[in-house]
């Protein structure tokens, strides 16, 4: 659903990185600028927040193009940096006027259509600096920290009518307002942050989309807690069965991929994905962009072991760790498809078995440095204990594959990792409409199944391997996971 957004001081920094995040998923994002020209691609409207008169022109402006403002960020806001006994009056109220009152003006225009429509979101930017307090910042965290409570009493007030408030603080973040720090200052910030690095922008937006979507009808208690307060007093624990799991997933190319299912649920039920992408990353980004939350892709080919030696650090940058690993990755050169069995050459054996059973191998051991706390590894089979029509090579790659998992639950049980695996049954992905006669191989379950198999349905199998990714099976490894109507169990 496209929702009118308007995002404050969006035409750089962090403003612009939250309102290309909505753009992005789809809604009608306007910007506020108050210098320069409006970011390229969005609509953007001239306005300086300290000015009543230009922020109601602003929100006529906006109201004209999108309609009334459905989801409201307050991010515009200004540092004027110096020690108390240097500091003016007006150093002081200037700062206060912008990131306060301005934030002020700006939440009262929208709250009136808001009210009327009994709907709204609006997210205030604060930092942690109105937290924590900083030197020299006496002025800017005391804005800050008005936010909190101007928002807290907000969300009494308007919680009422369907409106969310909530603050984000972010710690230091990339942009020109931190550009002007010196070098020593920016060392001693970046020697107190835990992750020993400064936020991107990009970071700060996922999180302000979240609270601005349909999931974030909550309010939450900091950016970090994985705890959070729903309605107005009682302390819940999400019940997502992967609530708090990061989990990295190959293998999406189209909204038909398992992976692709795979990855929805899991955002679903809590989990922070990435994704991997074979041939080319922007397809894949292209795609992720249905998913319900944005997704980081990485390009990974997993017979090239550069992309898999570099796996681990890209993956720590943006996730830290992982919990569970999807491998839904496989294929076979046409001639080892389709009928071909008897005068298939070994190279297009060789292909099959490196990309379907040994990269299950490689991409656990890439992903092994940062499953410390253990986890799980989930791939997708397509039953090898049996001869298919079509199928061919793919039969003895699979059974490599299973064979594999086993192996892998053998020598990772000990670092209490889980290899599990999901026998699917024949799904009209891209994988499959390369098989050559892949009608002749489904027709089975057309007959045999006891329970209905849809060809066009990759949900089921998506849900088989979120739940083995789940602590829901603790004690399963080396398995196999039927999710194939039962066809496995019935004879002829
Ligand atoms: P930038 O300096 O990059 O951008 C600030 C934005 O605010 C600009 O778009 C600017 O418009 C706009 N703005 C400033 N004053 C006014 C005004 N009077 N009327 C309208 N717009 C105004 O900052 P960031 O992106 O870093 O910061 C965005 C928000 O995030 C701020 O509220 C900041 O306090 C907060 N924050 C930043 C952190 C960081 O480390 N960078 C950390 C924590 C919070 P113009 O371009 O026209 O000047």
């Amino acid at each position: 659903m496209s929702r009118s957004v308007l995002v404050t001081g969006g035409n750089r920094g962090i403003g612009l990185a939250i309102a290309r995040a909505f753009a992005e998923a789809g809604d009608k994002v306007a910007v506020t600028y108050r210098s320069g020209e409006p970011p390229e691609g969005l609509f953007g409207v001239r306005c300086d927040i300290t000015d009543t008169e230009q922020v109601e022109r602003a929100f006529k402006e906006v109201e004209a193009e999108h309609g009334p403002v459905e989801v409201l960020i307050a991010n515009a806001g200004v540092t004027k940096d110096t020690l108390l006994l240097r500091m003016s009056e007006e150093d002081f109220t200037s700062v206060v006027d912008t990131n306060l009152t301005g934030t002020f003006r700006v939440v009262k225009r929208a709250s009136k259509a808001m009210m009327r429509a009994r709907k709204g979101r609006v997210v205030l930017i604060s930092s942690v600096v109105g937290l924590t307090g900083s030197p020299g910042q006496a002025n800017y965290a005391a804005s800050k920290a008005g936010l909190v409570g101007f928002a807290r009493s907000l969300a009494r007030e308007l919680g009422p009518r369907n409106i969310t408030v909530n603050v984000v603080a972010p710690g230091f973040v990339d942009t020109d307002m931190t550009a002007v720090l010196s070098d020593e200052r920016r060392a001693e910030i970046v020697a107190g942050v835990p992750l020993g690095r400064y936020a991107a922008p990009d970071e700060i937006a996922s999180t302000v989309r979240f609270l601005s979507s349909d999931d974030g009808r909550i309010h939450h208690r900091s950016r970090h807690s994985r705890r959070r307060r729903i309605g107005h007093g009682s302390l819940t624990i999400m019940s997502g069965i992967l609530e708090g799991k990061r989990i990295l997933v190959t293998g999406l190319l189209m909204e038909s991929s398992i992976a692709f299912q795979v990855a929805k649920l899991a955002q679903e039920q809590g989990a922070e994905i990435i994704l991997t992408a074979f041939p080319r990353p922007s397809l894949t980004e292209r795609i992720a962009k249905k998913l319900p939350k944005p997704a980081k892709v990485l390009e990974l080919d997993v017979t090239n072991q550069e992309h898999l030696d570099g796996l681990a650090e890209q993956v720590r940058e943006h996730l830290g760790s992982l919990d569970g690993v999807v491998h839904s990755i496989g294929f076979a050169p046409q001639d080892a498809l389709g009928g071909n069995f008897l005068n298939t050459p070994w190279e297009s054996v060789a292909t099959a078995v490196h990309v379907s059973a040994f990269s299950l191998k490689s991409l656990a051991m890439a992903c092994l440095p940062l499953m410390e706390d253990g986890g799980s590894i989930v791939g997708l089979t397509f039953d090898a204990t049996i001869a298919w029509q079509q199928y061919d090579w793919m039969g003895p790659a699979k059974a490599a594959l299973e064979a594999t998992s086993r192996y892998l639950a053998r020598d990772l049980g000990k670092q209490n990792i889980r290899c599990n695996l999901v026998s699917a049954g024949p799904i009209k992905s891209m994988a499959a409409k390369s098989i050559p006669g892949f009608d002749v191989l489904a027709d089975a379950w057309n007959t045999r199944s006891p329970l209905s198999w849809e060809v066009t349905d990759p949900e089921p199998a998506g849900r088989g391997v979120v739940a083995l990714l789940s602590d829901w099976f603790p004690k399963t490894t080396g398995e196999i996971v039927h999710v194939d109507g039962g066809l496995h169990a019935i004879g002829a």
